[in-house]
């Protein structure tokens, strides 16, 4: 590993890594010997030269994200060792070997020690993403280390990354299947707390399903008896099949995808659901202008608003214009349980939304539940920034 480009630091940089954060800024780099090429790996040293572990030059605003506080080799055996650790605490989790419940993700990101990756697991079919350079260019190596760990319950791993990554387009990746045992499939039916859901990674939307909403759709569940649900947003149709299996009275979903509708069309079939059930493709916001006093349970579970920083006011304002919409028709002991995926928005952020937005709809509301995301979504505590998920259950009274 000496063979490593050397990332060396400015003189007092080395203070975020010694506090454990993954990401180098580009300003802390004094020079680097020779210029690394994009996504490779590179030692990090700090000004007097003491080593200070390695990671992927990413060659952006965040020009090292680290994978290792020692000095080691980036290998196979590295992310065998990762892989299987987050194995372990998935299977402490009973996600693995589960009967109920047979998606998760498996790998998120810096919370699991890899940054950039992202490894969905349904039922087998593995869907990578790399969100860097770095495990961009390490996905072959990947794939033969989650074969190790895996073994024969994995079936195949399918590469959903990007072709652009931070505006600059990468080779061709698409439909790129990494390892598969046979034929390569497209799509197969998952199971989350005993409801079955159709999973097509190549045509869904992320990786193909919503795992991190896996536990505030069964807290919804808690709720949904004998009322009427809207499901704004809602996807292939997660929250609408909970609340309806709970024995919601009615529940009507509306997504402004074509495709979307069409999932949940199936994954409706699948669960013996269609009754009580009306799927809408339109916009969400003129709708709840028209029928939202219909309901007395809303879940609004949008897009992230904001990608970057520099949306962050907009997304605020975007945030609040959609949940005074809800709360303003919602007559009282309604429930709203509304979510931000906005990494850039963070709760105190999101909560000032949702306040600002009872102020002007003029309405008292209670918080019964803050709402996050799930433990195989893990976030590393010393970097806070892995926290995107975020999301109150509140009655309107
Ligand atoms: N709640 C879902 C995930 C929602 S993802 C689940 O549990 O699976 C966000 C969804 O919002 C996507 O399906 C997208 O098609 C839809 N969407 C985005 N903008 C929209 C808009 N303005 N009106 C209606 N749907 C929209």
């Amino acid at each position: 590993m000496n063979s490593y480009p050397a990332v060396i630091l400015k003189k007092g940089k080395e203070s975020s890594l010694e506090r454990m954060h993954p990401w180098i800024f580009s300003g802390a780099v004094a020079r680097t010997e020779p210029e690394p090429e994009l996504g490779s790996a590179v030692r990090v040293l700090a000004a007097d030269k003491r080593m200070l572990g390695v990671g992927f030059w990413e060659g952006g605003s965040i020009a090292v994200r680290m994978i290792s506080f020692a000095e080691r080799p980036v290998n196979e055996e590295l992310f065998v060792e990762r892989l299987s650790a987050a194995w372990k605490m998935r299977n402490e989790l009973g996600l693995t070997g589960s009967e109920k419940t047979n998606a998760f993700r498996l790998v998120h990101g810096d919370g699991d020690g890899i940054p950039g990756l992202i490894l969905d697991w349904y039922a087998g079919h593995a869907v990578l993403q790399a969100h860097s350079y770095g495990i961009y260019r390490q996905a072959e190596t990947i794939a033969s280390a989650l074969k190790q760990v895996c073994g024969d319950e994995l079936k195949q791993l399918y590469d959903k990354s990007k072709s652009t990554l931070g505006g600059r387009k990468l080779s061709s990746l698409e439909n790129r299947y990494l390892f598969a045992g046979g034929e390569p499939l497209t799509e197969t039916v998952i199971r989350e707390n005993g409801h079955a859901f159709k999973v097509n990674w190549e045509e869904g939307q992320k990786t193909g399903f919503f795992l991190d909403q896996r536990d505030n759709r069964a807290k919804l569940a808690a709720y949904a008896e004998g009322r009427r649900v809207l499901n704004a947003f809602s996807y292939s149709g997660g929250f609408s099949i909970y609340a309806l299996r709970a024995g919601a009275e009615k529940v009507v979903s509306v997504d402004s995808s074509g495709p979307a509708m069409a999932m949940l069309e199936e994954n409706l079939k699948l669960n013996g659901t269609l009754k009580n059930h009306e799927s809408i493709k339109a916009e969400v916001q003129p709708f709840l202008k028209e029928r939202a006093g219909e309901f007395d349970l809303i879940i609004l579970d949008p897009p992230a608003f904001a990608k970057h920083k520099s949306a962050r006011h907009q997304a605020v304002q975007g945030y609040k214009r959609l949940n005074q919409a809800a709360m303003e028709r919602l007559k009282p002991g309604s429930l709203l349980m509304s979510f931000s995926c906005s990494q850039v928005v963070g709760t105190e952020l999101f909560e000032g939304a949702l306040r600002a937005a009872a102020i002007e709809a003029g309405r008292s509301i209670s918080v019964l539940e803050r709402l996050s995301q799930p433990a195989d979504h893990p976030v590393n505590l010393a970097q806070p920034e892995g926290e995107y998920l975020k999301g109150l259950l509140m009655r309107v009274r």
